[in-house]
């Protein structure tokens, strides 16, 4: 067998043995269960040193990681190099890492909003972000790899041809992709990096089919991706219009709305505003998962951007009113800033919302003895629905916490009088 089929099929075994076991809510704590003692001590040592220490901690340009994080990265790029390298010729490897590349760029394929695929996979928010920035890099160097053997074993490369222009708008844009990618530049305007990346992934995508072989394996591969993304986005799409079925104009729609956007009087403009949305019909979420919203009534632009925001008023019953806190960052944040009222019960002009969520995974925090919160500034609240969960699985016994222990850094800007 073909050593990329083969790598195809066991990347899509990994992923579809991940929806499954979301699927049947199997909890990854009780495998351990099934563990003989000697074995669950082993791995819960192990985990101490693999997944809780960082090899390096948040940076302005590296995201923080684990020894986890480095000995997966390492066997992915393993797997991706024993596929390049077993019974092959240099001008084979050079064939098979353009194959590989493609099916590398499934997983990056995966919806429209990152959120939904992480809930289909049951994996964190940073998990996928994680899988979605190794998948890319490792596509990119692929794609390097392929050219320079391309470059090497042809006399010419002319440009005349559709399936030679489009080898290189399909390069070229994957390599701006992930250089763009790059924490400096994806920070400062968010909005403006994320429609560039869309863009640049959909000039990937039909570049690829233009230059891939009609060959089964290549446009395979491109044909899952098709497939993924757009199921993803008629679920994605469906879970909005199901959650905001308001597709009217009317303000006093039964859609979910804005009731109250509040600040308090005199705080600067960086002091966060309570937001708060009536549903049209009760949500039942868990604690610490976040939404994402859309309030195209906020400006031009808010019309294409949605904004993830943990709800904090949890209250482990079906809900119909949601309470945000946000801090205001950017350009949508300060714009809805600007809004807020400092008398309660007004929305400062604000009515419709969309939303698609509940999203993100609900930390396990009943299923420990000892648990151990760090928050830093505004970072609390999304600590809020957490210590609610804890406080009320005490009340009725479901909880396994003996101690809590929370710390919370944030600065303390005092005045000072002569
Ligand atoms: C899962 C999750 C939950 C969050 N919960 C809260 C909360 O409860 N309260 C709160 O104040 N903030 C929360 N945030 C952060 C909040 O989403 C951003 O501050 C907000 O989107 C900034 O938008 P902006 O246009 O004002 O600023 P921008 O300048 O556009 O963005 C500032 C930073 O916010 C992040 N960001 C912006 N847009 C998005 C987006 N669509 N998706 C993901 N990240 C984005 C980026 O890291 C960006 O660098 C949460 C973020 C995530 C990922």
């Amino acid at each position: 067998m073909d050593p990329t089929l083969g790598y195809a099929i066991a990347l899509g075994g990994l992923f579809l043995s991940l929806i499954l076991v979301n699927l049947l809510h199997v909890n990854r704590l009780t495998y351990l269960a099934y563990f003989p003692s000697f074995a669950r001590n082993y791995l819960h040592r192990a985990w101490r040193y693999l997944i809780y220490p960082y090899l390096v901690h948040r940076h302005r340009f590296l995201p923080p990681f684990t020894l986890a994080d480095l000995l997966s990265q390492l066997i992915y790029i393993a797997g991706n190099s024993f596929c390049l390298a077993y019974g092959s010729t240099i001008e084979k490897a050079g064939l098979r890492a353009g194959t590989l590349s493609l099916i590398n760029l499934t997983p990056l394929f995966f919806g429209p909003h990152l959120s939904f695929a992480a809930d289909v996979l049951g994996l964190s928010l940073g998990a996928l972000r994680n899988v979605h920035r190794s998948a890319g890099l490792v596509s990119a160097g692929l794609v390097m790899f392929h050219t320079a053997v391309a470059i090497k074993s042809r006399t010419g490369f002319g440009l005349s041809s559709i399936k030679n222009v489009s080898a290189v708008v399909a390069g070229s844009a994957l390599g701006l992709a992930v250089l763009l990618s790059w924490p400096p530049f994806r920070r400062h305007l968010y909005e403006v990096f994320l429609r560039f990346h869309q863009t640049l992934a959909l000039l990937v995508i039909i570049s690829s089919w233009l230059h891939v072989p009609s060959t089964r394996l290549p446009r395979f591969a491109l044909y899952i991706s098709f497939a993924i993304f757009g199921l993803a986005s008629l679920a994605d799409g469906w879970l909005l219009v199901r959650r905001s079925v308001a597709l009217t104009r009317r303000k006093d729609s039964d859609g979910p709305r804005v009731i109250e956007i509040f600040k308090h009087q005199g705080n600067s403009d960086k002091t966060p505003i309570q937001l708060t949305l009536l549903l049209k019909e009760q949500l039942k979420m868990k604690a610490g998962q976040y939404i994402n919203m859309w309030i195209p009534s906020i400006g031009f632009l808010s019309r294409i951007q949605s904004h993830p925001f943990v709800v904090t008023s949890w209250t482990g019953k079906r809900q119909s009113y949601l309470e945000f806190v946000i801090e205001p960052r950017g350009s949508w944040t300060r714009k809805l800033h600007s809004r807020a009222m400092t008398v309660s019960g007004q929305n400062g002009g604000v009515h419709r919302v969309f939303f698609t969520g509940p999203h993100g995974m609900s930390p396990p925090v009943d299923e420990y003895e000892y648990v151990f919160m760090v928050a830093s500034g505004y970072g609390i609240v999304a600590h809020l629905p957490l210590l609610e969960r804890l406080v009320q699985g005490t009340r009725a016994r479901e909880v396994r916490a003996r101690r809590i222990r929370l710390v919370w850094e944030f600065a303390d800007v005092g005045r000072s009088t002569n």
